[in-house]
């Protein structure tokens, strides 16, 4: 089990944002800026390397999704994540996309 999916069993506690029936919205343990919100598919896809065709509904879902919870959050301004693989910055193998604002962001990214 992935440690994702044992925030979403509510094995482990974490700040819950959002939740409908194919993802789950929360708060980042090491906020990288004022708004950090983690979103995952309740389906595992390990990382975007790994996806198929047969993924595309739920990736959509996840990015409209964000753009949801980034209006509900209050952050006009904001940036979607997705690390993929370890020198992409992966750590939990469970895809999610890291929803970041309420600070202006830079470019390029570190
Ligand atoms: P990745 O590095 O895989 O793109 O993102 C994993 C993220 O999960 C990191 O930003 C890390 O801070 C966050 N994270 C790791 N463990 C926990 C946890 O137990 N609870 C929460 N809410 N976030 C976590």
């Amino acid at each position: 089990m992935t440690l994702f999916e044992k925030i979403i069993a509510r094995e482990i506690p974490a700040d819950i944002v959002f939740e409908d029936d194919r993802c789950l919205a929360f708060r980042d343990i090491s906020p990288q800026a004022p708004v950090h919100i983690l979103l995952v598919p309740k389906r595992v896809i390990p990382r975007v390397a790994e996806t198929t065709p047969a993924d595309a509904e739920l990736l959509g879902h996840l990015i409209v999704t964000a753009g949801t919870i980034a209006k509900s959050e209050g952050i006009a301004g904001f940036r979607l994540v997705i690390n993929n693989g370890a020198d992409g910055g992966e750590t939990v193998p469970h895809l999610h996309l890291h929803l970041l604002g309420g600070r202006p962001m830079t470019w390029p990214p570190g």
